[in-house]
């Protein structure tokens, strides 16, 4: 099946003991060096819903994908890539939301392989960061969005994909989240990334340099999709117009080659909202570079 029909409703029939892995995957989770999972929940999205269906859609639109990149000249299948499958996530109780990602996210990371998110709104990265900043202290956040995401809270709700990274602060401290790619948010937000962050708006060039002095230091990588110009990746439910290109986002991506990226994410890809499938393939296509980067 390719990504351009991607059947929802099929899709989810197909699911359960038989369900699709992605390609290139193995459904054996012991000595695995990496562990994708699903974390179906968009229960906080702002603006339009969607997310919740990535992992599923992404599955189907793998199978479109080359298993090797060109450009890095490596093969997934070279790789122990486990696919976990899709967590149940309790949606609308976003406290046990992120519990449960945390538990997930340490357990991989206990069993010795880097755990990969796929959201899902942006706001589950609160529990995977968690997670990681337990096992690894000195733990560096970064971040690549459309969005600040530094509100306090959003209508009162501090688990929103609005407030992610003003809860990964409070954990971090000052200094150690480094923004790239920010083009929307409050001048408030704006100002105060500039006061506590590694702030980059706009553009993602800044970021090899700061991967140099970050060297050997532990990094989470939370790529929040949204990032992408809605041009090229309109599936998503808060577009935001302005954003990088393709060919800047996987170059970012390919600078991350001998980092200790210890857990990542990609979050906010809402396949329903693209009916092309374009986005789906895109989010499948920089998993693949991500992981081949880091593995
Ligand atoms: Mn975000
Ligand atoms: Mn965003």
């Amino acid at each position: 099946m390719s990504g351009t029909d991607f059947d929802l409703t099929a899709a989810l029939a197909a699911d359960g003991p038989q369900r699709p892995l992605f390609c290139g995957f193995s459904a054996e989770l012991s000595g695995a060096e990496a562990v994708v999972y699903g974390a179906p929940c968009d229960s906080t999205a702002s603006y339009k819903p969607g997310s919740r269906w990535a992992s599923v859609a992404m599955r189907h639109a793998s199978e479109s994908l080359e298993t090797w990149s060109p450009r890095l000249d490596k093969d997934l299948t070279d790789f122990h890539i486990a696919d976990a499958g899709e967590l149940e996530l309790p949606l609308g109780n976003m406290p046990l939301v992120m519990d449960k990602i945390r538990k997930t996210t340490a357990d991989i990371l206990r069993a010795g392989a880097i755990p990969i998110m796929i959201g899902g709104e942006h706001s589950l990265t609160y529990g995977a960061v968690r997670a990681a900043y337990e096992r690894y202290p000195d733990l560096e956040v970064i971040h690549l969005d459309a969005h600040t995401d530094l509100r306090p809270d959003y209508l009162g709700e501090k688990y929103s994909h609005a407030s992610v990274m003003r809860r990964v602060w409070e954990l971090l401290g000052d200094g150690r989240i480094h923004q790239y790619g920010i083009r929307s948010g409050t001048r408030e937000e704006f100002v105060w990334a500039r006061e506590h962050l590694n702030f980059h708006p706009f553009e993602l060039s800044a970021l090899p340099a700061t991967l140099e002095n970050l060297r050997g230091r532990p990094l989470y990588f939370s790529l929040d999709l949204d990032v992408l110009d809605p041009g090229c990746f309109p599936g998503t439910g808060t577009p935001e117009p302005g954003g990088v290109g393709f060919a800047d986002l996987v170059a970012a991506i390919y600078s991350l080659v001998g980092q200790n990226v210890v857990a990542c994410d990609l979050m906010e890809l809402a396949p329903t909202l693209d009916p092309s499938g374009i986005s789906t393939v895109t989010a499948c296509k920089l998993l693949r570079e991500l992981l081949l980067t880091i593995l």
